[in-house]
């Protein structure tokens, strides 16, 4: 089985032509309730690429938890370790969306900042799995529980560290695979990603942590794969007419361990995994935007 360690954020999306300045009021022209989080957009990614996927996670006790986990059940999610917690807030996005798709993100963590490793030792059994995947929106301390519990039993550990900082070895250490975005790789190696060559210089630092395999995500350009001791290349994505990226790292990083527990090789769960985020960013929202096995099939069949 696949284990997902993360958050669950509900996202309230409003679209405006411009970002406001400090002190301003704009009107937007949409607004939104779109289900989130990196951990729950990539457990959902999991799920609708054919794995059996466990999710560990908190929300709080408001009315939209029951609706979201609904959905994960919905779509075939082990819930059991999802935790509620009384007096928070289920995590939340605010995030705003200009005409030129950048956005702004304001976060407000609620429960997934109360994730803890004692909640881990609860749900023990999840962690008796073949892949764990992990992301950056719930405690540090929580995340290296987790890896090193899952690790000692035999699992292949992937780490998403996402969104960007810097982590300590004692968590790196611990991990198989590891998937950053460029902005993600240059926090943890101070190299900017600006070509194949420093890709490879990234890739390089961190193997020398210990990583096996390294996939940068590129984004329209595709992936930047490197295995340790092999060369490393650059992996094309699908050229598709993209309207939103929100949650394509997290649909490829669900598509890819998908694969992967199918016993695909790796560069074939890498393309599965780059079909389904091309999906991705040709739909609008997080979760909403996450593609089906079927879909992701027809795309890689075309
Ligand atoms: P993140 O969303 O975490 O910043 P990226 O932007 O690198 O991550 O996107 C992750 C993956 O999604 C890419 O490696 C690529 O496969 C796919 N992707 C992202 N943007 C596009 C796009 N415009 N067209 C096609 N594929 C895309």
């Amino acid at each position: 089985t696949l284990t997902v360690v993360g958050s669950i954020n509900i996202d309230h999306v409003i679209r405006l032509a411009q970002f406001p300045r400090p002190g301003e009021t704009l009107t937007g022209s949409d607004y939104q309730i779109v289900p989130g989080g990196k951990g729950a957009n990539q457990a959902v990614a999991a799920a609708r690429a054919g794995a059996q996927t466990h999710f560990i996670a908190c929300v709080g006790d408001d009315a939209l938890a029951k609706t979201l986990v609904e959905g994960f059940v919905a779509d075939g999610i082990d819930t059991q370790a999802i935790e509620s917690i009384s007096g928070v807030n289920t995590g939340v996005a605010l995030i705003q969306v200009n005409n030129e798709g950048e956005n702004t993100i304001s976060l407000a963590a609620g429960a997934n900042a109360r994730l803890t490793p004692e909640q881990l030792q609860r749900h023990s059994g999840g962690l008796a799995c073949e892949q764990l995947l992990l992301q950056l929106e719930i405690p540090l301390e929580t995340n290296i529980a987790a890896a090193a519990q899952a690790k000692a039993q035999g699992a292949r550990v992937v780490l998403n560290p996402a969104p960007a900082q810097t982590l300590p070895d004692t968590l790196l250490s611990l991990v198989d695979m590891i998937t950053p975005n460029e902005t993600e790789a240059e926090r943890l190696t101070g190299i900017r990603v600006k070509d194949d060559a420093a890709a490879a210089q990234a890739a390089a630092a961190l193997h020398a942590k210990g990583i096996n395999t390294v996939i940068i995500t590129l984004g329209a350009r595709g992936v930047w794969l490197s295995e340790q001791g092999k060369p490393g290349q650059l992996i094309a994505g699908f050229k598709v007419n993209a309207i939103d990226t929100t949650a394509a790292g997290d649909t490829f990083n669900g598509a890819l361990l998908a694969a992967l527990q199918q016993q695909q090789p790796l560069m074939a769960a890498v393309r599965f995994a780059q079909a389904a985020a091309a999906l991705s960013v040709t739909r609008h929202g997080a979760q909403t935007s996450i593609p089906y096995l079927a879909d992701i099939q027809a795309l890689l069949d075309a």
